[in-house]
């Protein structure tokens, strides 16, 4: 038995935050959520009154390797940003830059809170093993792009071999995009995921030229294809970015095992537009939320991506009652973990398992801070910098500064000896 003393408790099932203990049992999980010096077992943690605990951030929508390629393409519009840049530079990659890509991308995602992430990209065994020596968690596929059998049996061994591991790991099925993979190939993958029960993480309507391609070429609708592509059938469905979706028809895909995955950063930054989130919510759709990858946004900072999310549809919109700091937050969490098919995962409550960012209210951003106004004060004023702990099923990853799982400075060096092979 372990135990979180003397924090400012807020999950999204709270109205109020709550000063107390949190008490972790042998199996990682919340054993028991009691008042300030309750809890017993060895102090993982003490709080002093002074720091909040949130469940841990959940990044919905990322690449993780692509941190490897961090700023090799800047202020270009995405089709041509992939095609040009993007694409060339990743046939360069080889199985140890993903794992050191991967690697550096955890150092920056544990820094700053977050404890799990969904992941499309390739050799992601290599990603796959690196999160299980990491202590994070997160739902992985391999991204599937043309009709290409051999990148689907790769995603589906990796489903066979990691699956499941530590609690830890869910293999989703990887198609890229509407405009990479072919229908009958994406119906293909579709049948597999049903039959399979694997939930599948795929590219949508990203830019409004993907909405015109529906309209002028397929002569279909966006949610018509979907469905008769028997992707809104899989367990799991995390639908990334969703900007063009047209918001007369989110009722279409309004269904509870998908999942719409807001990315404002990478949106802004591709000058992709912004995704109707205001309808989403407006229908209680279940929205998560995503830094993209590292060569779109290019942080893997899900405080800058919440702050994003909360200011730029007020402006947007005109209105600023829109995409509450409690909205967002949600969408860090639970909203994320639930979507990715997480059990459990995205509050502070008895049972679950203990995934907590620990947060330092003591600072000068934070005057005037208290259990009534934490979810605005941690989303308007609060940063990544402020974490000072994150912690998994129970075990501490990241504290005062040190990543206790990894070795941080093998993994800088490592990482910029690998950027140097692949831009040479
Ligand atoms: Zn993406």
């Amino acid at each position: 038995m372990t135990a979180i003393r003397d924090v400012l408790i807020w999950d999204s099932e709270r109205e109020r935050a709550e000063r107390g203990d949190i008490e972790i049992g042998s199996d990682g999980r919340i054993t028991a959520v009691l008042p300030p010096k309750g809890a017993k077992g060895e102090i993982l943690f003490d709080g002093r009154g002074e720091t909040a605990a949130i469940p841990g951030l959940v990044n919905a929508h990322t690449h993780v390797s692509m941190t490897l390629l961090r700023g090799i393409a800047e202020e270009l519009p995405l089709m041509e940003w992939l095609q040009t840049k993007i694409f060339p530079a990743e046939d360069r990659l080889l199985p140890q830059h993903i794992r050191s890509g991967a690697e550096l991308a955890m150092l920056e995602m544990i820094s700053g809170g977050t404890t799990c992430f969904a992941d499309m990209y390739y050799f992601m065994r290599e990603v796959a093993s690196a999160t299980l020596a990491s202590g994070m968690r997160a739902a992985l596929c391999r991204g599937i792009t043309g009709d290409d059998a051999r990148k689907l049996n790769e995603n589906l061994s990796l489903a066979e071999d990691f699956g499941g591991r530590e609690g830890r790991i869910i293999v989703q099925l990887g198609p890229h995009a509407p405009y990479t993979v072919p229908r009958d190939f994406l119906a293909r993958i579709a049948g597999i995921a049903k039959d399979r029960g694997l939930g599948v993480h795929f590219h949508w309507l990203e830019t409004e030229g993907e909405l015109k391609t529906f309209r002028d070429e397929y002569k279909i609708s966006p949610s018509e294809y979907l469905a008769q592509a028997g992707l809104l059938d899989a367990p799991k469905l995390l639908l990334a970015h969703s900007v063009w979706h047209p918001s007369d028809e989110l009722g279409r895909v309004n269904r509870s095992n998908v999942t719409l995955v807001h990315n404002p950063k990478s949106n802004l930054k591709l000058g992709s537009g912004y995704a109707p989130v205001r309808e989403m919510l407006d229908l209680g759709m279940n929205v998560a939320l995503g830094t993209d990858g590292a060569a779109s946004n290019n942080r893997l900072d899900m405080w800058d991506e919440m702050r994003a999310a909360a200011l730029m549809h007020k402006g947007y919109h005109k209105d600023p009652t829109l995409v509450s700091a409690r909205d967002v937050l949600k969408m860090a969490t639970l909203a994320g973990a639930a979507g990715m098919g997480f059990e459990g995962v995205g509050l502070i409550k008895a049972g679950w398992h203990a995934d907590i960012a620990l947060v330092d209210i003591s600072g000068p951003r934070y005057v005037g801070c208290d259990d009534r106004n934490l979810p605005e004060f941690l989303v308007y004023s609060g940063s990544s910098r402020d974490v000072r702990a994150t912690i998994v099923d129970g075990k501490p990853l990241y504290k005062d500064g040190c990543f206790l799982t990894m070795d941080s400075q093998e993994i800088v060096a490592k990482a910029r000896e690998h950027r140097r092979d692949i831009t040479k």
